[in-house]
């Protein structure tokens, strides 16, 4: 595929940062990376210095291929690719140097032809090399996965998934070979998780054949649109569809903001979002639209239509489907989300199990100092948000092969939902606690994690902010709950575990493998069928007294969480387990054994950091406390693996930090 050179000659051009063009930013010192690789290519594992590698007692290489999934190839050749200098990571710059360099970056990989054929023809092939490819970018930069993401997965991914056929077939090739640049304007500064009540009104003009698009108040202006300020041509822009006075609620359209050569189009008026905390290679802008005539066959058609004559029509019967439709796209960008925030745990923890194992402190007097991994309370830090990583990359592959599949239905939102929630909750701990774990020098820029922090955290807010996405998990599966309710126990599907609700009640825990599927399942069980039977109650106590179902639901909206958090844990220890059984039956024994423990650890710290398994008497006193020292005991088990589990995420040197290796011939004088 060709890239539009053209393009990003003139975006190079209107991004004018001349210390990025010339590349006359001052580099950090990278003689660690040459030192790691020289003892690569002599043979020997580049591990910290007095670190003995154990032999691993798994494959390695089998491990990284289950949790990357495919193209292993094509991860490899983009670190590779990273060793460009254009790639290396450079500290205070501006925030143009930081957004021209951006631009400077995709080029590099937009010419890869990569993005050929990832969303023309939607393929559970090209979905994997679109996912790998950003997996890889954001492993060596979170701004440009970002910034790819927006244009890529989140405009092209409404252009294709909202638009019909022959719609899909004019555009994406543009959008693909980046003749077509654009974002993805839902937002708006009064509305953002109420995606339903924004204001941007866009009304059929039967005459001109014409929507004509306006902003009608402050509120309503477009706001955080990645790509926006600068270099987004076009938008899928998200506004309250009119046709002959009826409002048939939000709807996607296909709308140009500015003319080729960065000129705003008449009517659209952009401003910058400014400095933020992370993520400043990304041009976040404001938009507003002062009667914006958008082309009838502008409208993203794939569901709802309107003739030229002003007859609407649409696939979905009722609104709430026809809105939940509409948001499709949301559902690919959360799969990329969490994709790319266990990017970020990964890379953390690699850096900070390297950084724990050298790194020595106190000790019997007289003797050498112990290393910090070989202290019980480092190893409690640690270990677990490793053991969770591992669980969670496992599930997150359901999801992603859900996703690659193209199942769009109930399923996929309340997984992606879901996940998105608990593996943001979970990188962002994992990072804050990695970052602690390297003492100071996790507070330096060069070690990745702090910076790797700032930009991470914004993962819980886009796409759907976490704690509305766990309340919108409850409310999708709760109607299922309820049907069992009604039918007198009759559970189906998800549920159907409750008709035996006195054996899960009765399950000795004590007397279970606390690795077994059935143990994990237990504990997991119990948590949700009290608290979801806790809220029917709730809900049916304040109903009874006149109020609304909806006035309800958010009157118990904390319960409503936590009956969120539960039914997404036991999804994703359903999915581990499942994993874990085809690895068994696979012959795989070693990794599977090894993901064993992960998950037990898993289960033991997830119960152990909750009281809410307590309070609602999903575990005795008894058991809480078996499952506190089940952490120390498998945090000391797994202790001798976690540099071959961290291997088996399968980052190279020059994607780590100098703490990684050899701090101490870093930090020489020499070296000044
Ligand atoms: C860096 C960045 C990039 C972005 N990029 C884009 C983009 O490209 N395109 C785009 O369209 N948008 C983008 N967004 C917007 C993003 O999707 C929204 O910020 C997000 O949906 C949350 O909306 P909000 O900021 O209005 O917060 P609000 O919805 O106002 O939420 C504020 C707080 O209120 C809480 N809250 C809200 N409702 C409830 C409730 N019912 N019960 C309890 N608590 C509640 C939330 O948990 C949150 O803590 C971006 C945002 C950022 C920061």
């Amino acid at each position: 595929m060709n890239i539009s050179d053209a393009t990003f000659q003139r975006l190079e051009a209107e991004f004018n940062a001349p210390s990025v063009r010339s590349s006359t930013s001052p580099l950090l010192n990278r003689q660690w990376i040459s030192d790691a690789e020289a003892q690569q290519r002599a043979g020997v594992n580049p591990f910290p210095p007095g670190v003995v590698a154990p032999r691993p007692v798994f494959d390695i290489k089998k491990m990284r291929e289950l949790l990357d999934m495919n193209n292993f190839a094509l991860r490899d050749s983009f670190y590779e690719l990273f060793k460009n200098p254009v790639f290396f990571p450079r500290y205070n710059e501006s925030l143009a140097e930081q957004r021209a360099r951006t631009i400077q970056r995709w080029r590099l990989i937009a010419k890869t032809g990569v993005f050929h054929n990832t969303l023309q023809t939607f393929t559970a092939e090209g979905r994997q090399r679109y996912e790998a490819t950003l997996e890889s970018v954001g492993a060596m930069e979170h701004s440009m996965e970002i910034k790819m993401g927006v244009h890529y997965g989140l405009f092209g991914g409404t252009v294709s998934l909202m638009g019909d056929d022959e719609q899909c077939a004019k555009w994406t090739p543009k959008i693909e070979n980046c003749q077509m640049l654009g974002c993805f304007a839902m937002t708006e500064l009064g509305h953002g998780s109420n995606v339903k009540g924004i204001q941007t009104k866009a009304v059929y003009d039967i005459p001109s054949q014409t929507f004509i698009v306006n902003t009608p108040c402050e509120e309503a202006q477009k706001y955080w649109i990645g790509g926006a300020f600068q270099s987004a041509r076009w938008t899928a822009l998200f506004a309250q569809l009119y046709v002959k006075g009826v409002c048939h609620g939000v709807h996607p359209f296909l709308v140009r903001i500015r003319n080729e050569d960065g000129t705003t189009v008449p009517g659209v008026t952009i401003g910058d979002c400014g400095a933020k905390n992370g993520l400043n290679g990304v041009d976040n802008g404001r938009m507003w639209f002062s009667n914006v005539r958008v082309p009838h066959d502008h409208l993203l058609r794939r569901h709802s239509q309107v003739s030229r004559d002003g007859t609407f029509t649409s696939n979905f019967k009722s609104a709430d489907e026809r809105f939940g439709a509409s948001l499709a796209s949301l559902s690919g960008g959360r799969v990329s989300v969490s994709a790319g925030s266990l990017v970020q745990a990964k890379l953390a923890l690699s850096i900070a199990i390297r950084y724990g194992l050298s790194r020595k402190a106190f000790g019997p007097p007289g003797q050498e100092e112990t290393r910090l991994m070989d202290y019980p309370a480092y190893q409690a830090r640690l270990i677990p948000p490793l053991a969770t990583t591992f669980v969670m990359q496992l599930v997150l592959n359901h999801l992603k092969a859900k996703w690659q599949r193209g199942e769009l239905g109930r399923e996929l939102h309340v997984w992606s939902s879901g996940f998105k929630a608990l593996i943001s909750w979970h990188s962002l701990q994992t990072l804050q606690e990695t970052r602690e774990a390297c003492g100071g020098q996790g507070y330096k820029s060069e070690n990745r994690i702090g910076p790797m922090k700032t930009s991470h955290d914004v993962a819980l807010t886009y796409e759907g902010d976490n704690h509305v996405l766990l309340q919108a998990v409850t409310k999708t599966v709760f109607s299922e709950f309820m049907k069992g309710v009604r039918s007198g126990g009759n559970f189906k599907g998800h549920f159907a575990y409750l008709k035996d609700a006195e054996g899960l009640r009765q399950a000795d825990l004590s007397g279970m493998d606390a690795r077994s599927a059935a143990f994990a399942l237990t504990v997991m069980r119990r948590r949700e069928a009290a608290l979801f039977a806790r809220l029917a109650a709730d809900l049916q106590k304040r109903t009874a007294t006149g109020v609304s179902s909806l006035q309800a639901f958010n009157d118990c909206a904390v319960l409503v969480e936590d009956a969120g958090r539960a039914h997404v844990e036991l999804l994703m220890v359903e999915l581990f387990h499942h994993t874990l059984g085809d690895l068994q039956r696979g012959g795989e024994t070693e990794v599977a054994d090894m993901l064993r423990l992960c998950g037990a650890l898993h289960t033991a710290r997830t119960v152990d950091e909750q009281v809410v398994f307590l309070r609602c008497g999903a575990v005795s006193v008894g058991e809480a406390q078996m499952m506190h020292a089940n952490v120390g005991r498998f945090c000391e088990t797994l202790r001798p693996h976690v540099l071959s589990l961290v291997e088996s995420f399968g980052y190279p040197p020059h994607l780590l930090a100098p703490i990684a290796f050899d701090y101490v011939a870093h930090n020489s004088k020499s070296r000044l």
